[in-house]
């Protein structure tokens, strides 16, 4: 025989009903079919309970929504000619709830007896109904024979008690029999109880023990047993098999989809369980077996308890004196608190055990009752708990076999930024599990599900500031990309923020890239440097990069609070790398430290790849003696642009339009932008400079930047004779303007130059860029790196290139 367990998700809606009445109808062998509340209706009943003892009217309204709920599913199950009949029979037990409700309301009074009853039937109407769609089920009361014994408020089993009373219930079993799940009765007073949220589950393997049932099938809303609540990790998928302990510490551990209890009854007989999917009962689901895992994975799953709290007893007073432990887990025993999470130092100073959040203050007053002598001397310094804490257990047999799989563990997280408050590991080592803040959780459990799974891939999330030329192109080809990123490098790059010039928009399950600019514009907030800031904290994601393509300095200025969060950040913005040293230096140095990455390789040269080769060179022991460059597309396309046709106020305007130059040409025209890019790439080769100390040879005098940005274009046509004058000389000469920026032997300078066809810098086409290395090992044929040194499209793929790069630390 066979015992199936539906849960409230599956009896939760018609559809769910229907298939459960399938699936048992297509049973070959005898089964008990438990079964749970209509999903969703115990905690109604707790609710309503709630309302009716503080005296509010409103119980009633909804307590009849139970009643509807129930009714029209009610009509859509069965046929209809049963209708009148099977809701008379429920409608006797909505009359006995009512009785207790009106009680309850009248007296503004409730006990834990009430409790019991009234939630006991969610699953007593529930069992009448299902037993009424099952064609030729027959029907168990499970209060008849499951039975409880109650200390401290709480039930548990009398296992020898049900398993006579199951024995002597089932003397023989029919085909199908639809029992209730959860709900018994106390062993003395006969009065309900239950086994506990979640007891269903219980109730099933109870049966299965008792009558040595060949498999015990949890039928509920997901596929199987998954390496994580697939609720929190999106990436989670079916384990195929789990061992008895594997599945006792993860359920224990707040896996929800079977009550911890529930393996006990069956691994004693050795009844294998399998999970399966009632909206999906092709899907092979789990097997939980004893049998040895062949798979060589070290961690098959993650879970966590979210409601947590860590009681700490902490003195020298406790070290080598024996009983201590005993004493302290007896204080706790006598109030019924079990602890769920056990750590102890070494040196025996201190004990930190972690209960529910609802127990914890509890336990601190019988802890320190019971060492009260102990703190008065001041043994034992207070006792004390940390509340709204989580803790998160990591499972599997493979791991003692298999070393460094904590260093892999807490790595992963440090890496992150997740703080762990308290470790403990089993001597069995199936589990290691540990402390973090609930506002980590989600984060934690992501960031270990990426380490250790061999998820189909790996998720990358991008924010991204400035939907410009250079970010609006990125996201562009972000979108073009995702597919094959996703396929072929099994990487997922998730745009979870974007902010325009207006507006911010935060999605943690992703932008859909087809439509961002309606989506920030309709959904999004105003955006200001500290909401985009705060918006990012606040999503606390794992994998996090911050893209800037704007020319902000407040933005820029959101780096270190970044950085110091563990988010990378790629810069196209220029500001903070050819700022203030000291900050750049600190920005530099925090994301060394914290393991994460601060790029800009588009701060120079667009995609060329200058800074990342310079990098190479240094780190490999080279020394870069002399940098050559021509680093402004904006220029060097107006030097090479201007003719006897265009002069040089047009072959600006044209700079512009073709948006090679900065959303204000004045920043390329002044040599700024070049001194930018001078003060970066110099540092970069290890030198200490600001931009005061590069000195700058102006072509355009200086009063053509000191007004408006409208009195610049006005007044600029000024110069085009000189310019045409220079022009003609040079063209005679046959040589060229090129704007040079120079570093050599601590002097760094920028500047026009005239060249001539046997300078390298004479051909060099467009808004080309052009930079010379010279370096110990490439000194007398220095290194050349040439190519498109503006443009949206090539710097937006330059961003791209440093995202993927930090895609590519592990
Ligand atoms: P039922 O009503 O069938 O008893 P539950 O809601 O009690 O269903 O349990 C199933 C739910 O357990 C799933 O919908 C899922 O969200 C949650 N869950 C938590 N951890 C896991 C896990 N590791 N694998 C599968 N489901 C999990
Ligand atoms: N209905 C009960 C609960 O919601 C028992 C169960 O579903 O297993 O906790
Ligand atoms: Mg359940």
């Amino acid at each position: 025989m066979k015992v199936l367990k539906f849960g409230g998700t599956s009896v939760g809606s018609v559809d769910g009903i229907l298939n459960v009445k399938r699936i048992v109808e297509s049973q070959q062998d005898r089964a008990i079919v438990v079964v749970s509340a209509l999903g969703g209706i115990t905690d109604k009943l707790i609710a309503v309970t709630n309302i009716a003892v503080a005296g509010d009217k409103t119980y009633q309204t909804e307590f009849a929504s139970i009643i509807t709920r129930h009714k029209e599913i009610l009509k859509a199950v069965t046929p209809a000619v049963k209708h009148a009949e099977i809701a008379a029979e429920l409608q006797v037990l909505f009359d006995d709830l009512q009785t207790v409700l009106t009680d309850v309301f009248t007296e503004r009074n409730i006990n834990l007896q009430k409790k019991d009853l009234i939630v006991s039937f969610g699953e007593r109407v529930s069992s009448i109904l299902i037993a009424n769609v099952i064609d030729g089920a027959a029907y168990a009361y499970a209060p008849d024979f499951i039975k409880t014994i109650t200390s401290f408020d709480k039930h548990t089993l009398d296992l020898e008690t049900t398993n006579a009373l199951i024995h002597s219930h089932f003397p023989h079993l029919p085909k199908v029999t639809v029992c209730p799940g959860f709900i018994s009765t106390d062993k003395v007073t006969g009065v309900i109880t239950n086994l506990g949220r979640g007891g269903s589950d219980y109730t099933a393997a109870i049966l299965a023990a008792a009558l040595d049932a060949e498999v015990l099938e949890i039928w509920t809303d997901v596929d199987g047993f998954m390496t994580a609540d697939p609720k929190v990790i999106s990436k989670a998928y079916v384990i195929d098999h789990l061992s008895y302990v594997e599945a006792m510490e993860l359920c224990n551990y707040g896996a929800k989809v079977i009550y911890p209890p529930t393996i006990f009854p069956v691994y004693h007989k050795n009844i294998p369980v399998i999970i399966k999917n009632t909206f999906n009962p092709d899907a092979q689901g789990t097997f939980i077996s004893r049998a040895k895992d062949v798979s060589n994975q070290p961690i098959k799953g993650i879970s966590s308890i979210d409601d947590a709290a860590l009681v700490t007893m902490q003195g020298l007073g406790m070290v080598g004196v024996i009983g201590v432990s005993k004493r302290l887990f007896g204080a706790l025993a006598n109030v019924g608190i079990s602890a769920f999470f056990i750590s102890q130092a070494s040196s025996e100073n201190t004990i930190s055990i972690g209960v529910s959040n609802a127990e914890a203050d509890l336990a601190v007053e019988v802890i320190s009752e019971e060492f009260a002598f102990e703190l008065k001397i001041g043994e034992i310094n207070a006792v004390k708990a940390e509340k709204n804490l989580a803790t998160i257990a990591v499972v599997g047999d493979n791991m003692k076999r298999i070393p460094g799989i904590s260093g892999k563990l807490f790595g992963a997280l440090g890496r992150s930024g997740v703080n762990v408050i308290a470790i403990a590991q089993g001597a069995s080592e199936t589990n290691i599990s540990f402390v973090i803040d609930t506002k980590s959780l989600r984060k934690a459990l992501n960031v270990i599900h990426e380490a250790f799974f061999l998820s189909e891939y790996q998720e990358l999330n991008v924010f991204l500031v400035g939907t410009g030329t250079v970010g609006g192109g990125l996201l562009d080809q972000i979108k073009q990309q995702q597919p094959k990123l996703k396929s072929q490098n099994n990487l997922k790059i998730k745009v979870v923020g974007v902010a325009d010039e207006f507006n911010v928009l935060f999605r943690r399950e992703g932008i859909d890239l087809n439509a961002y600019k309606e989506a920030v514009t309709k959904e999004g907030v105003p955006s200001t440097p500290e909401v985009i800031l705060k918006g990012i904290l606040e999503m606390n994601i794992f994998n996090a990069v911050f893209v800037d393509c704007t020319a902000s300095y407040q933005v820029a200025a959101l780096y270190k609070e970044l950085l110091l969060h563990n988010v990378s950040v790629v810069a196209a913005n220029k500001i903070a790398a050819s700022g203030n040293y000291a900050n750049y230096a600190e920005l530099k140095d925090i994301a060394r430290k914290k393991g994460i990455k601060f790029l800009f390789e588009t701060n120079v040269g667009a995609g060329l790849p200058i800074i990342n080769t310079m990098n190479n060179l240094v780190n490999s022991g080279d020394k870069i003696l002399k940098l050559e460059a021509v680093l402004s597309g904006t220029l060097n396309f107006i030097f090479n642009t201007i003719s006897a046709e265009i002069p040089l106020s047009k072959a600006i305007m044209m700079a512009k339009e073709a948006r090679y130059a900065e959303p204000d040409p004045r920043i390329d025209l002044s040599g700024t932008d070049v001194v930018r890019k001078l003060v970066i790439l110099s540092r970069e080769a290890g030198y200490q400079l600001e931009q005061t100390d590069v000195k700058k040879n102006l072509f355009i005098p200086q009063k053509y930047f000191d007004g408006t940005l409208e009195d610049f274009w006005n007044n600029i046509h000024e110069m085009d004779a000189e310019f045409e004058t220079i022009r003609q000389r040079l063209e005679a000469e046959g040589k060229k303007y090129r704007f040079v920026a120079t570093m050599e032997n601590g002097d760094f300078s920028v500047g026009l130059q005239e060249v001539d066809m046997r300078h390298p810098f004479y051909e060099l086409e467009g808004s080309n860029n052009i930079i010379m290395i010279k370096t110990e090992r490439y000194y007398d044929y220095p290194m050349i790196i040439k190519g498109y040194g503006a443009g949206a499209s090539v710097t937006a793929a330059g961003v791209f290139a440093d995202i993927m790069s930090i895609a590519n630390i592990r």
